[in-house]
């Protein structure tokens, strides 16, 4: 093995701590100054036009899974149910309401409150989580309606179909200025926009190229682990300089992993998919239970649906800012709710042949309709039309309560059992 090149290897990681601790900071920050917030969601945050008037950027799923990823969400989340949830709501809305009652100090430091909340429908849950800071806080709630179902036509990018949605989407962004111009008493600068719009095309790039490392064999990192770092910080900086040069040193990383032969697993013998999240309160467990067996998540469909839906060829038209932002806005709630929902099989398909996977991880989440419904038919497609073998196990995002340790031990190690024998008799 040759020298690694000085300065590379680990650098990633330290940079991924300082960019979420910078985040930290500002938020906190905020929260002493009143400095305006906008609290925005993963799935169509629309971080680039926000950014436009410095708002500072609140993403309560990523809150509420480092509440988990800190073992404290019990806590937080049985706050919420003293305050009357019910324990089927979604636990990131939970481990949230959690955070609020205790005026927003979390593990990290300082939640601000809301100027403005800014949603749309790719998930409904995301709508009545709103209502609960409209009501806590009286802030402007707006929510912005992608248009959902069309079939599969509505993914041609220069179908009618498409073109009459990002129109409508169009309109609503249009308001959407006006309400931010009234809450900042800045003025909307398109050129601004434009340039946040620029870097997050290179930030796009630059995130496909890290996802395609992994068809590497061994694969360079772990979807589950270090991807969680990347779509956080595809997040939190998407569409700033710091975001690119980011994902700029990763790949750079990515890439002197692979020359050195580095795995993200040691003794690599399973390349996986994880279909859903993993259990945060039990991050570690969940990774453990895998690479003990020498399975290494290749790559996730959170990678795309919450990386900000950064699809392959993901480019903004410069030259049409706006228009450019609502077409790759109704794509990507195609591919978030349409297309995962109802054509998953065909992303699994292209990911398990160019990723060379062995087999499938569907992780149900018991308080997340949205991402689990359908998953066991899914399996099933797979397994009988693409003979790829698939698990299917049951928790939760950060509910430590749903989390049951034998049981998922127990499928895990059954599930490589088989796949082993699967994998001898296919010799993939
Ligand atoms: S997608 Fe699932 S986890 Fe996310 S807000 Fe909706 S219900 Fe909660």
């Amino acid at each position: 093995m040759s020298a690694p090149t000085e300065g590379i290897l680990g650098a990633t990681r330290r940079e991924g701590k300082r960019l979420m601790d910078l985040w930290w900071q500002e938020m906190t920050e905020a929260a002493q100054t009143g400095r305006p917030t906008a609290y925005v969601f993963a799935m169509g945050s629309m971080a680039e036009l926000l950014r436009t008037f410095d708002f500072v950027l609140n993403f309560p799923e990523i809150t509420s899974l480092q509440i988990a990823v800190r073992g404290q969400s019990q806590a937080y989340i049985q706050a919420a149910e003293d305050y009357g949830f019910s324990p089927d709501v979604c636990g990131y809305v939970k481990a949230d309401v959690g955070l609020q009652l205790r005026q927003g100090e979390h593990p990290y430091g300082r939640v601000p409150r809301p100027s403005l909340v800014v949603t749309s429908n790719v998930c409904n849950t995301y709508i009545k989580w709103s209502e609960i800071w409209e009501h806590l806080y009286g802030c402007p709630v707006f929510v912005v309606d992608l248009p959902g179902w069309r079939g599969r036509e509505s993914a041609a990018l220069d179908g009618e179909t498409f073109r009459n949605d990002a129109r409508y989407v169009q309109g609503q962004l249009q308001e959407l200025i006006g309400l931010c111009e009234q809450i900042t008493g800045r003025r909307f600068d398109v050129d601004r926009f434009r340039e946040h719009l620029a870097e997050a095309n290179r930030m796009a790039e630059l995130y496909n190229a890290v996802c395609e490392t992994n068809r590497h064999i061994p694969a360079p990192f772990n979807a589950v682990v270090e991807g969680v770092t990347y779509q956080g910080i595809a997040h939190l900086y998407r569409g700033s300089q710091e975001g690119s040069r980011y994902f700029q040193q990763v790949l750079q990383e990515m890439q002197e992993r692979i020359r050195l032969g580095m795995a993200a697993v040691p003794d690599e013998r399973f390349r996986l998919v994880l279909v859903g999240t993993t259990c945060y309160s039990h991050f570690r467990r969940f990774v453990e239970l895998f690479a003990s067996w020498g399975g290494v998540f290749v790559h996730s469909t959170y990678m795309v649906f919450a990386g900000g839906g950064f699809l392959p060829g993901f480019a903004y038209d410069l030259s049409r800012p706006l228009e450019s932002f609502a077409e790759r806005m109704v794509a990507a709630a195609y591919w978030g709710y349409t297309g995962s929902m109802f054509y998953q099989q065909d992303w699994l398909d292209e990911v398990v042949r160019r990723w060379h996977v062995d087999g499938i991880c569907f992780h149900g989440v018991k308080s997340c309709r949205t991402v689990s419904t359908g998953l066991p038919d899914v399996r099933e497609w797979m397994r009988i039309q693409r003979n790829v073998p698939g698990l299917f196990i049951q928790s939760d995002l950060v509910d430590p309560r749903l989390w049951s340790d034998a049981q998922v031990k127990n499928r895990v190690d059954a599930f490589f059992e088989a796949l082993a024998a699967h994998k001898a008799a296919t010799r993939r």
